[in-house]
């Protein structure tokens, strides 16, 4: 498999922010969001047998695991396997992709974070993926502005989300703005800053 990089880190975002966790960031990527902040990850990547991946996990034998990107799903015949091989050892899995893929085939290994892309990244995800989405999985809008903060409003009011759904300002920005846009409209959702770059880590 590619393998952009695999390090421990604290998760900086989602539903286990601050937890202590072994990143696994998979290279390459299907999207070219413009504020990407993982510009390497769409990048080539280290060519990495699953025994290679395996040891670098065990040596570190972290309670939890984050398979990220680039876009992981994009080799979804390496990642099932090493699913396989984490789950059997009782490891706590998250999958962070950016809705484009469907991610169905990995939700008895993983619980999945779902990134909905809004119009400041120029992307748009697949909007039929959030009817997969179960309670213990989750939604993240990455938001700039308050277009991006309309687009996901009339995403969640078209849809029934069963998971968490959090709102990220993509970092720099004047994210007070769009906690206003969120207690003047009630939203459903969790405002989250980038833990990870707010205290300095990787
Ligand atoms: S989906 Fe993620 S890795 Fe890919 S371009 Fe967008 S932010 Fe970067």
């Amino acid at each position: 498999m590619k393998i952009a990089e695999i390090f421990k880190s604290l998760q900086g975002e989602g539903k286990n922010q601050g937890k202590p966790c072994l990143f696994i960031r998979f290279a390459g990527c299907n999207l070219h969001c413009r504020w990407c902040d993982t510009p390497d990850a769409q990048m080539g990547g280290i060519e990495m047998a699953l025994d290679s991946v395996l040891e670098q996990v065990w040596r570190v034998h972290p309670p939890y695991v984050c398979i990220t990107g680039g876009e992981p799903l994009l080799q979804a015949d390496q990642l099932e396997p090493l699913l396989a091989s984490l789950n059997k050892q009782g490891t706590m899995i998250d999958i962070e992709t950016n809705g484009t893929i469907d991610f169905t085939q990995f939700q008895k290994y993983a619980l999945i974070c779902m990134d909905v892309k809004c119009p400041s990244s120029g992307e748009t995800s697949d909007l039929t993926l959030l009817n997969k989405i179960r309670k213990e999985d989750s939604v993240k809008f990455v938001v700039k502005d308050e277009t991006d903060c309309r687009y996901a409003q009339e995403i969640i009011n078209e849809h029934q989300i069963a998971g968490e759904i959090f709102f990220s300002p993509v970092y720099g920005t004047d994210y007070k703005p769009i906690i206003k846009f969120i207690l003047i409209n009630n939203l459903p959702v969790r405002f989250q800053l980038q833990l990870h770059k707010i205290v300095g880590v990787k």
